[in-house]
């Protein structure tokens, strides 16, 4: 198999995008390089008494609408390519939101699992050391992401305090409560696409409790949106993490499979066995099975790349819901057009936790904080108005949900762009 280049698979979202628009030759491309991209060594002096070195990322793709916004991601596959990819994503994911952010992602090519918690602190402060110069609240401001939380911020926040010799909780988002965090950032990320979801039974007219979801991933924004979809008498039929996953089309228990996940580690133990209070068993599947379920709603939670050329045929979903960054790729997501499955690109699906991530530091620089309910208030605000949005743009231009939202997004980013590079 050809070495696949996640970044060229954005570029070709953006070429098919550009050909919708009209826009000008100087615009597009300003928007099809990224502003700056920085590597460097973190080291870290490890348990054992030696220094280990790590490579880390951190890619500012456009600030043309504000400061850069994104993530920090602790993954052994962390590339190069794959961090430039993702802070094109924020960007257009910011603008679809309409925050007035411009996009960034950072990355640390490490198997955090395998670190103690001293040098994984040790390590999130080198990130902020090596990084210093080149963030904050006014130029780009980090978030947790894959294997990153709430704990991991507040190491960075704590470091880049300690070196500006000052507060500054706008630096960073994600944070916990008591050092500036906003209430409903936790779950954001799932609750905007449990808005979402809920729009889409709406708007195609669907009974909730007809409705069989297999979600891949059991990170943060898995299980949430497995324990809200739950609550609305959606049937989660099947469930993964990365060591494989669990079906049972009568429905799984999401609170039963968490704490399995808790006791046992992997989601595969989740009453395979006959369960005494649930009478049922699940059945073992792989991740590439749970793809490929006969379900109304298919919801990859994990990485990028999942549905890609080699299974895209054999998906039987109705509507694909993308939780990841990227988990589609763009030959994939022709193939499933074809096959009329209604796909919700990730830079809406997910745009919960940067918008909630947008809240934490507008609250930050006012120095005042809302409460939970008004968190999820201004947050139900934005996802169903830009659904609505989405939905319009897709029947005026007769195109794709993953073309429409790139019309809306591209739109605005253009305009910022044009408003600074023209007389
Ligand atoms: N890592 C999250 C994402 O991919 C959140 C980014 C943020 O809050 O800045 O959207």
């Amino acid at each position: 198999m050809p070495k696949f280049s996640f970044y060229e698979n954005s570029q070709k979202v953006l070429d098919q995008a550009f050909k919708q628009l009209n826009i000008s030759e100087d615009v597009v491309n300003v928007l099809t390089a990224p502003e700056r991209v920085i590597e460097f060594s973190i080291p870290v002096r490890m348990d054992n008494g030696k220094i280990q070195v790590f490579t880390a990322y951190r890619s500012q793709y456009n600030s043309a609408r504000g400061p850069t916004k994104g993530g920090i991601r602790y993954h052994p596959s962390v590339t190069l390519d794959e961090v430039k990819a993702l802070s094109f994503l924020m960007t257009f994911k910011c603008a679809v939101a309409n925050l007035p952010l411009g996009g960034g992602k950072g990355g640390v090519i490490v198997d955090s699992k395998k670190l103690s918690k001293g040098e994984k602190e040790r390590l999130s402060r080198g990130y902020v050391r090596g990084i210093f110069d080149f963030v904050g609240p006014t130029k780009d401001i980090p978030a947790p992401d894959m294997y990153t939380d709430s704990q991991t911020m507040a190491w960075m926040s704590d470091e880049y305090n300690t070196i500006a010799r000052g507060q500054h909780p706008g630096f960073i988002t994600g944070k916990p409560l008591s050092i500036g965090g906003s209430e409903g950032r936790d779950d954001s990320t799932a609750k905007g696409a449990y808005y979402i979801i809920m729009d889409m039974l709406r708007e195609f007219k669907l009974d909730a409790t007809k409705q069989k979801v297999a979600i891949q991933g059991f990170g943060n924004a898995g299980i949430n949106l497995a324990k809200m979809l739950m609550k609305e008498g959606m049937l989660i039929v099947a469930l993964s993490d990365s060591k494989g996953g669990v079906c049972d089309m009568k429905g799984i228990d999401v609170e039963h499979a968490i704490k399995t996940k808790q006791e046992k580690g992997r989601i595969a133990e989740v009453h395979v066995e006959p369960d005494k209070k649930y009478g049922k068993s699940c059945k073992h599947i792989t991740n590439e099975q749970l793809l490929e379920l006969e379900v109304d709603f298919l919801v990859p939670a994990a990485l990028e790349n999942q549905i890609n050329e080699s299974n895209a045929k054999k998906i039987k979903a109705k509507y694909i819901v993308e939780l990841a960054n990227g988990p589609v790729t763009y030959d994939a997501d022709q193939i499933l057009e074809k096959k009329g499955i209604q796909l919700i690109p990730d830079v809406l699906a997910n745009a919960g936790g940067v918008t909630v991530s947008y809240f934490e530091w507008v609250q930050n620089r006012y120095g005042q904080y809302w409460t939970r309910e008004e968190v999820y208030s201004k947050l139900k605000e934005i996802m169903n108005k830009e659904f609505k949005n989405l939905l319009k743009v897709a029947k005026k231009h007769k195109v794709s949900f993953r073309t429409a939202i790139y019309m809306i997004a591209i739109e605005r980013v253009a305009e910022a762009v044009r408003a600074k590079i023209t007389g």
